[in-house]
C-alpha cells in the first residue's frame, strides 16, 4: 500500500514513508475492518469517527515537515493511528480526542504496541495544549471553520500547523508556518474531507460556528454547492425538444461519448437514446457503438439497418447481465433506429448498432465459422480446426486462461491470430462481396484473438486485462469509423469508468488502467466529447454477486465527501454541467481537487459501498461535461427477471 498508493501519489519523505511501513493499520480498526485496513481510504471508526485515509495521513506529516526530536501536538486522535506514525518519527507526541471512548481505546493501543512517545488526553483540542507546548508541529485530523487562535500560539518560531479548513464539502488542508513571534505565513495544499472539528475554537455542536474564533467583517464565499447551482443548466422532460438541444454544443465532434453512473439506471439510458436519436437525425451520426458484445449488437444491426436476419445460435444478450442491454429503454431505442433507417434510402447513411466489447467469444467463432462457410468454405475447414482448440473452453472461457496458467503456454493463441490474420488478408476479396459482412466478420475474428488473450492474462489479475479490454473496445471503434469514411462520426454508450479519461481517475493515477475515453482523447483531442452521468439516489437494477439474479435496489443517499452530493446540495433535479476548459472556469478550478465519486456496475453492494463503489477522480478532468439526475430509478428488463410474453428471439417481434 505505501509504495501503490502513497509514494505514487507524491509522498517523497523516506522518514514518513518508512514509519507508515512500520504502524500495523490493521491493529487501529475494529476486527470487521481489519480486511480494509490496507486500502487507502478512510475507515469507520466508532462514535461515528473515521481513521483517516492513509494517503491523507502520509501527505499531512510530510506537510508539517516532522524531524526527529520534534515536540508535536495532534488534534482528533480518533483511533490513535496518526499520532502512532508521527511518532515513529518525532521526539515527543501529545494527543487529543474529545470523544472519552476513542481516547481510552487508543491509550490502549500504543500500550499494547509499545509506544512511549506518546501522551494522549480527552478534551477540546480547539483549545491546543498550552502546558506541553510551544510546538514544532501540529496536526488537526478534523475540519474547523477557521485555524483555532490557540493553536496559532501555540506554535514555535519555524513551527507548522496543517489543518483542514472550510464547509464541509467545501475544506482546503491549510499549512500555517509562524515566520517570526508574530508573523504568520499561510498555503493551502488542496482540498480535503475531514470531519468537522467540535468544539470552542471549531464548528459548535450544531454544525454552526463556534463564537469565540470568529473575524467580524469577513465576507462568506459562495458555497461549491451553490456554485454549481448557477452553472447548472434545467434539463427538461427527455420528449422535449429542450432536452436535446442542450446538447447540440457536441455535435460537431467526431465520437460523442455518453456514460452511466451504474448498468441499471433508466435515467441514464432514457437520456442517452433521446441524444443519440438527435445526433442521429439532426447532426449525422451513423455508429452507435455500445459496451455490448460484438456479435449480440450485430443481431440487433441487421434489424436495426434492415439487414437480412442472421441464422445466429442464440438470441443476443443472453448472458449475465442480461438487463444492461434487454430492457425498456433499448428496446424503444432499437424500434426507433428500425422505424427510422427505414426511411433513409441511401444504405450507408442508416444509423448502426454495434458492440465493442469482448467476451461472447463464443458467438465470435460461430460468426466467424457462419461467413467463411457462405463465402469461403475451405478457408471454414481450416477456421473450424483452428477454433477447434478453444472448443472445450467455450462454455467458459474463463476456464481456459487457468488451464494455460498450469500448462505454462497459450495453447491457442497462433490459431487464433493466425485466423484473424488470414481473414484480413483476404479483405480485398471477401469485401467484393459485401463490405457491412466482412467487416463483421473480420471484427469477430479480431473479438476472438483479444478474447483469448484476455481470458489468459486475467488470471494474473492488474491492470493488464482492463486495458486489453479497453484497447480492444477502442479499436473496435476505430475499425468501425475507418470502415465508413472520413466523416463518420460515432456514439459510445459505456460505464463512466470507460469513458471518464482514466488519467484523472484512481484507475489512472494508483492503477495504471487506461480507458477509452483517455484514448479517444489522446487520438482525437477536442474531437471527442466526454459526458459523464451522476446520480444521488433511487433505486437501480443490479446483482449482489457476478452472475446473481437482477435485483431492484436501493440505490444509498450519496456520501458527503463525494462530487455526487455537491450536486445534490446544489438542490437542482437534473442539469447539464458544462465542464469544458474555459466555461465555468472558477467552479472548474474549485472541483478540480480529487473527489470520491460513486462507480455501481452489475454489482451493487451497499453494505461496503465506499469500498465497492466510491474512488477518487478529479471530475472536471474527467469529463467536459456531467449529467446529473438526482432521484433515478431502475431499468425496466424485458428478459425472464420480468417475462410478459416478450418473444425470445427480442428484438425481433416477428
Ligand atoms: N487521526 C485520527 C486517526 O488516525 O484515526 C483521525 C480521526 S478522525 C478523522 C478526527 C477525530 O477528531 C475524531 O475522532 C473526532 O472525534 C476528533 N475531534 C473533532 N473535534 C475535536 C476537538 N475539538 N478536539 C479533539 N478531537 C476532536
Amino acid at each position: 500500500m505505501v509504495d501503490v498508493r502513497i509514494a505514487r501519489r507524491g509522498v517523497r519523505d523516506e522518514r514518513v514513508l518508512n514509519a507508515m511501513r512500520t504502524v500495523p493499520r490493521e491493529r487501529f480498526v475494529s476486527e470487521a475492518m481489519a480486511e480494509f485496513a490496507y486500502e487507502d481510504s478512510p475507515l469507520p471508526i466508532e462514535e461515528g469517527q473515521t481513521i483517516s485515509q492513509p494517503y491523507i495521513v502520509a501527505a499531512m506529516i510530510e506537510a508539517a515537515e516532522i524531524a526527529p526530536g520534534d515536540r508535536v501536538l495532534e488534534v482528533g486522535a480518533g483511533s490513535g493511528y496518526a499520532a502512532a506514525v508521527i511518532g515513529q518519527i518525532a521526539g515527543e507526541v501529545y494527543a487529543i480526542e474529545r470523544h472519552d471512548a476513542l481516547g481510552r481505546m487508543a491509550q490502549e493501543r500504543f500500550e499494547a504496541l509499545g509506544y512511549k512517545n506518546i501522551t494522549l488526553r480527552v478534551g477540546d483540542g480547539t483549545r491546543g495544549w498550552p502546558d506541553a507546548g510551544p510546538f514544532d508541529a501540529i496536526l488537526v485530523a478534523a475540519g474547523g471553520p477557521e485555524v483555532p487562535q490557540a493553536l496559532k500560539a501555540q506554535l514555535a518560531v519555524d513551527g507548522r500547523l496543517v489543518i483542514p479548513v472550510g464547509e464541509y464539502g467545501d475544506q482546503k488542508l491549510c499549512k500555517v508556518t509562524r515566520c517570526s513571534e508574530d508573523r504568520y505565513s499561510e498555503e493551502s495544499l488542496g482540498a480535503v474531507t475531514f470531519v468537522p472539528l467540535i468544539g470552542e475554537q471549531g464548528w459548535s455542536e450544531d454544525g454552526r460556528r463556534s463564537a469565540s474564533n470568529h473575524v467580524p467583517g469577513t465576507s462568506r464565499k459562495q458555497t461549491l454547492p451553490e456554485m454549481i447551482s448557477d452553472a447548472a443548466e434545467n434539463l427538461p422532460a427527455f420528449d422535449d425538444p429542450a432536452f436535446v438541444r442542450l446538447f447540440d454544443r457536441f455535435a460537431d465532434r467526431r465520437v460523442v461519448l455518453l456514460g452511466e453512473a451504474s448498468h441499471g439506471t433508466s435515467e441514464f439510458y432514457q437520456a442517452r437514446a433521446a441524444i443519440t436519436r438527435h445526433l442521429i437525425e439532426q447532426h449525422g451520426f451513423t455508429i452507435v457503438a455500445v459496451e455490448a458484445d460484438w456479435p449480440d449488437a450485430a443481431t440487433v444491426d441487421h434489424y436495426v439497418r434492415h439487414r437480412p436476419a442472421q441464422k445466429a445460435a442464440e438470441a443476443p444478450f443472453q448472458r449475465f447481465p442480461t438487463w444492461m442491454w434487454r430492457n425498456t429503454d433499448i428496446a424503444a431505442l432499437i424500434e426507433w433506429m428500425r422505424s427510422r433507417n427505414e426511411a433513409v434510402s441511401e444504405k450507408d447513411a442508416r444509423a448502426g448498432f454495434y458492440g465493442l466489447d469482448i467476451y461472447n467469444m463464443s458467438g465470435s467463432i460461430a460468426a466467424v465459422l457462419g461467413y467463411l462457410d457462405r463465402v469461403d468454405p475451405e478457408a471454414a475447414k481450416v477456421a473450424r480446426e483452428r477454433y477447434g482448440c478453444l472448443t472445450p473452453w467455450q462454455k467458459d472461457p474463463a476456464t481456459y486462461g487457468r488451464a494455460t496458467l498450469s500448462r505454462g503456454y497459450a495453447e491457442c493463441e497462433e490459431a487464433v491470430i493466425e485466423q484473424c490474420r488470414e481473414l484480413l488478408a483476404k479483405r480485398l476479396d471477401y469485401a467484393r462481396e459485401d463490405g457491412d459482412d466482412f467487416l463483421d466478420a473480420a471484427q469477430n475474428a479480431r473479438l476472438v484473438a483479444s478474447a483469448e488473450r484476455y481470458y489468459r492474462i486475467m488470471y494474473y489479475g492488474g491492470a493488464e486485462s482492463w486495458n486489453l479490454r479497453d484497447t480492444h473496445m477502442f479499436e473496435t471503434l476505430e475499425n468501425l469509423l475507418e470502415a465508413k469514411g472520413p466523416n463518420a462520426k460515432a456514439i459510445v454508450w459505456a460505464h463512466n469508468s470507460h469513458i471518464g479519461d482514466a488519467r484523472h481517475t484512481d484507475m489512472g493515477v494508483t492503477r495504471d488502467e487506461l480507458n477509452i475515453g483517455q484514448l479517444c482523447r489522446e487520438k482525437f483531442g477536442r474531437d471527442a466529447a466526454l459526458i459523464g452521468f451522476g446520480t444521488h439516489t433511487g433505486t437501480v437494477a443490479a446483482a449482489t454477486d457476478w452472475d446473481g439474479d437482477m435485483e431492484v435496489k436501493r440505490v444509498l443517499p450519496s456520501r458527503r465527501d463525494s462530487y455526487e452530493r455537491l450536486c445534490h446540495d446544489s438542490g437542482k433535479e437534473r442539469f447539464l454541467l458544462d465542464l469544458s476548459p474555459g466555461k465555468h472556469e472558477a467552479l472548474r478550478r474549485r472541483l478540480s481537487e480529487p473527489r470520491l465519486e460513486r462507480f455501481i456496475g452489475v454489482i451493487y453492494r451497499p453494505d461496503t459501498e465506499l469500498w465497492s463503489h466510491y474512488s477518487q477522480a478529479v471530475l472536471p478532468e474527467q469529463f467536459d461535461a456531467y449529467v446529473w439526475f438526482d432521484e433515478t430509478q431502475a431499468v425496466t428488463p424485458l428478459g425472464p427477471e420480468h417475462h410478459r410474453g416478450m418473444p425470445e428471439t427480442y428484438p425481433f417481434g416477428e
